[in-house]
């Protein structure tokens, strides 16, 4: 490539604002072939474990390289390795696909390289922050009286409401956790389902709640929390209490029944917390908010923008009813970090970190590119896919659908009609065969007992062509192993072919 007239082509030890140039033109082209072929890109990396340590690899560099050959060799060592989570047909995991405008504008924040812990330290960074907060609580109907919190993502959202209910019940029973910490507080229980998200025992965690403190309340065949075990369980619980209830499950997509819920945990003087990483969007489709009913009656609410808005990792949003008790929990103050007022809201008083990316950026360029009505349409238009792809795989003799489609979750398994143990193995050499297919991307887990594979319909570019072609492979593939099993194995020898 040709190189700028100010560009001394040596190294990043160069203080010429040339060679930042090149690297940043460098990044430009790969990000924009990187988007055109977004389509045709394969669903997972090509490239395995010793090939992608021997591209990364060597000895630690000793002296430095130009920058635009570091971003040059940085893309050729990557690309093989990547997942095609950004892609139009992977389903592998509950996760977005980084829209090109929140990219487009999380580039930006880098170049800009704001720090945006304080209104002093970067001023664009969290008056953007304060507009999005609001914004938010419209799109997803929440209690405007909140106070938001923008994270890394759903486990420190989660981390984050947690940590202000721990203080605002204490604090209810005369303990002052920020000056006088945990130990000889009063005890809190948390209830909490027993298909919670594994995150969400994290960030208990890191809070003190170890996992067999927790009373874990047993769920229905889709995974919702059930309401009469909840209300046995309060019925021999004292002192403070923390319900966690979830909003979207991570296999099946359903919601646990949260009016219900918070009519039993409020009964009880107890803070609600809902996880709902991404069924909370559901909320701000119309055709789909019947599912999040309720939902605002909770006292806090976990999320992520990196999951159903496609904004670029790691972007995630907690929400408190409580302002005061969220800024207790998480403020930090020094001499050196002026306290903005006048209605400004400092960004520090709301998440764990204190440098961080101005992460309002991004948010506030998705919700104005997709505007209310683009995000209900394309929530509608994910679940939508979803169940076009559960009744192309159901027509398939041996394919069976565990879950009732409401959301944008499928759980799928193949072999229906056969012993459970042949099921199974059928369903682990189906998935492999979807893999190796190289169409789209599906994982698989155990669910009631069961191997299955699970399939999340939530990437901004995936259509209806997308799915119809990755439900042809998937159908392919089973076709496949069927017809392969069928062949005079006896059915002694199957399994262990399998395994
Ligand atoms: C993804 C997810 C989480 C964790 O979110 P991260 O963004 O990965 O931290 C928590 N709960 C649910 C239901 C999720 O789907």
């Amino acid at each position: 490539m040709s190189r700028n007239p100010g560009d001394s082509g040596n190294t990043c030890n160069s203080s010429d604002v040339g060679d930042g140039r090149a690297a940043l033109e460098t990044a430009y082209r790969h990000a924009l072939s990187f988007h055109a072929a977004r389509r045709s890109q394969p669903p997972a990396a090509t490239a395995d474990f010793n090939a992608l340590l021997e591209a990364f690899g060597g000895p630690t560099p000793e002296t430095g390289a130009s920058a635009a050959e570091v971003i040059e060799s940085l893309a050729a060592a990557a690309e093989p390795g990547l997942m095609g989570t950004a892609g139009a047909r992977f389903f592998g995991w509950v996760v977005g696909g980084s829209h090109p405008v929140g990219v487009a504008a999380d580039w930006l924040t880098s170049v800009w390289g704001q720090n945006a812990g304080c209104y002093q330290g970067a001023p664009a960074g969290a008056v953007a922050e304060q507009v999005v907060a609001q914004w938010l609580l419209d799109i997803l109907r929440l209690p405007s009286e909140c106070a938001v919190g923008f994270t890394t993502g759903a486990t420190m959202s989660n981390f984050v409401c947690l940590a202000a209910a721990r203080g605002a019940l204490l604090r209810r029973a005369g303990w002052d956790i920020e000056a006088d910490g945990m130990f000889g507080a009063p005890p809190i229980t948390v209830h909490i389902g027993d298909d919670a998200h594994a995150s969400v025992l994290a960030s208990l965690r890191y809070l003190g709640f170890g996992a067999r403190s927790l009373v874990r309340i047993p769920t229905d065949e889709a995974g919702r929390m059930k309401p009469a075990a909840l209300r046995a369980a309060l019925a021999s619980c004292h002192g403070p209490l923390i319900v966690i209830a979830q909003a979207g499950h991570i296999m099946t997509g359903a919601f646990d029944p949260v009016d219900e819920i918070a009519t039993l945990t409020h009964a009880r003087g107890g803070w609600l917390h809902v996880d709902g990483a991404f069924g909370l969007w559901a909320r701000a489709c119309p055709a789909r908010a019947q599912l999040a009913q309720g939902l605002d009656r909770a006292d806090s609410w976990a999320t992520d923008a990196h999951k159903w808005l496609q904004a670029p990792y790691e972007c995630g949003c907690a929400f408190v009813r409580d302002a005061d008790a969220h800024r207790r929990a998480m403020t930090i103050g020094a001499s050196y970090l002026p306290e903005a007022d006048g209605g400004i809201r400092d960004p520090l008083h709301y998440a764990p970190e204190l440098s961080r990316r101005a992460r309002g950026f991004a948010l506030w360029a998705l919700l104005r590119a997709f505007g209310r009505q683009g995000i209900a349409a394309m929530i509608e238009r994910h679940c939508m896919l979803a169940q076009r792809m559960a009744q192309r795989l159901a027509a398939e003799p041996g394919i069976e659908i565990l879950n009732h489609v409401e959301l944008n979750q499928l759980v799928v398994q193949f072999g229906a009609g056969e012993a459970a143990q042949q099921r199974d193995a059928l369903t682990v050499e189906t998935i492999a065969r979807i893999q190796a297919a190289g169409v789209c991307y599906a994982g698989g887990a155990r669910w009631r007992e069961r191997e299955v594979m699970r399939v999340s319909v939530i990437s901004w570019p995936t259509s209806a062509e997308d799915i119809d072609h990755s439900a042809d492979s998937m159908i392919a593939a089973w076709r496949a192993v069927r017809r392969r099993h069928a062949n005079a194995l006896p059915d002694s020898a199957r399994i262990a072919v399998q395994v």
